[in-house]
């Protein structure tokens, strides 16, 4: 059996046409295919503008420049996610405040976060970035009362999400990073995700104002609207009214993102075939305290069981060639957080679930048989003991 990752990117023949055909063309960043990859995106997400960006962090710090996040400034955000979700915050000098997670969902516990706003004094916090961990969508209509009430913006970090959603109190299917409950939203099309594009990122926004924000930060600041100059030198004049940044993303990259956001509604139905195949080989096992499950809306990303002695059962899978993850090692135990006063014992669930967690491979091209000899292995380690 060749090796099995917990992630890995499809690259098909049609992928590769599309990168060549860029390859060939007038323009290799800035041109045409990002426009074309923005306008798919957003359909594909249901929002009214999309804004291509280098990578996934990048796309976390222009939102959190657009939104003002200032020196001192607090910023809720969860424990349980990749360390970029809460950098951002400290990109532009403001403080993380970390909630803990539900110890069911293993989302931000949207109960602690209210908790916590209703002993805070009017404006302490300024706004909170919920992640949509392992694909399983937050309840962000519930989440956007909350942060409405305090006047929290919200940046929801969707990165593990795309084609996830809920099913809001009218009914209506609301797709993550879809902006109707939230200010901002971002992904990445890092290899380990849906959509690969090398590297990449995207927002989201129904917001106009903050649409054309992102746009001029995410190249240097330079106003993209030449109407909204201030000063007119002559045609070769740009203006550059802020500082921004390089966070653009080349036209090749995009051309495999569009080629890849092509086949993402059939990756989905793979994956959601793979975690229904995980549940019911593992439902009522006692070697397992929690399982990802089988869940309307849910992008699975990544499947997630919490297992007994589940270090040992790492390593024994990692000699039959089953190399799988453990996501995340909470974000306040990285010692970059801990000198910031965060410690051991703080966030008790998180903590926890970080003993027990395991992502077991989840692909679409994960075959039948590969699914398998993964579930065999399993039930051959826990069989020994
Ligand atoms: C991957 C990821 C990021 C960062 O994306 P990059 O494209 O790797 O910079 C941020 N947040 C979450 C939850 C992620 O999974």
């Amino acid at each position: 059996m060749n090796k099995i990752p917990y992630s890995k990117q499809y690259i098909d023949e049609s992928d590769i046409d599309a990168v060549k055909s860029v390859l060939t063309s007038t323009w290799l960043t800035q041109g045409p295919t990002i426009a074309e990859f923005e306008k798919k995106f957003a359909e594909y997400i249901e929002c009214k503008y999309a804004v291509a960006v280098s990578n996934g962090t990048a796309a976390l710090h222009l939102c959190a420049l657009a939104l003002g996040i200032k020196e001192g400034q607090k910023v809720i955000t969860t424990p349980i996610s990749f360390s970029a979700t809460a950098n951002c915050i400290r990109y532009c000098g403001g403080e993380v405040v970390f909630v803990d997670v539900d110890p069911e969902t293993h989302l931000l516990d949207l109960d602690k976060v209210e908790n916590l706003l209703k002993s805070s004094k009017p404006g302490e916090y300024s706004g909170i970035i919920p992640v949509d961990f392992a694909g399983l969508p937050v309840n962000m209509e519930k989440l956007h009362r909350i942060a409405n009430e305090y006047g929290l913006w919200i940046i929801e970090d969707a990165c593990h999400a795309p084609g996830g959603y809920i099913i809001d109190s009218n009914n209506k299917v609301v797709k993550c990073g879809q902006g109707k409950y939230a200010n901002l939203a971002i992904f990445s099309f890092h290899p380990v995700k849906h959509i690969a594009a090398g590297e990449g990122g995207m927002i989201t926004t129904n917001d106009e104002t903050l649409y054309h924000k992102l746009r001029n930060l995410r190249s240097h600041g330079i106003q993209q609207r030449s109407e909204l100059k201030i000063y007119d030198h002559g045609p070769w004049y740009y203006e550059m009214q802020e500082l921004g940044y390089n966070y653009r993303l080349t036209d090749i990259q995009a051309a495999l993102g569009i080629s890849q956001l092509a086949r993402q509604k059939e990756g989905m139905k793979r994956r959601i075939e793979i975690a229904k195949k995980y549940y019911e080989s593992f439902k009522r096992q006692s070697f397992i305290i929690r399982q990802s499950g089988v869940i309307e809306g849910h992008a699975y990303h990544l499947y997630v069981v919490e297992f007994r002695r589940r270090t040992e059962l790492y390593k024994f899978l990692a000699t039959n060639n089953i190399i799988t993850q453990i996501h995340y090692i909470p974000i306040h135990l990285m010692p970059y957080y801990q000198n910031l006063g965060n410690k051991k014992g703080d966030f008790a669930i998180a903590e926890e679930y970080y003993d027990n967690c395991l992502s077991l491979p989840m692909y679409p091209t994960l075959s039948d048989s590969e699914q398998q000899f993964v579930i065999d292995k399993i039930f051959e380690f826990y069989s020994k003991l």
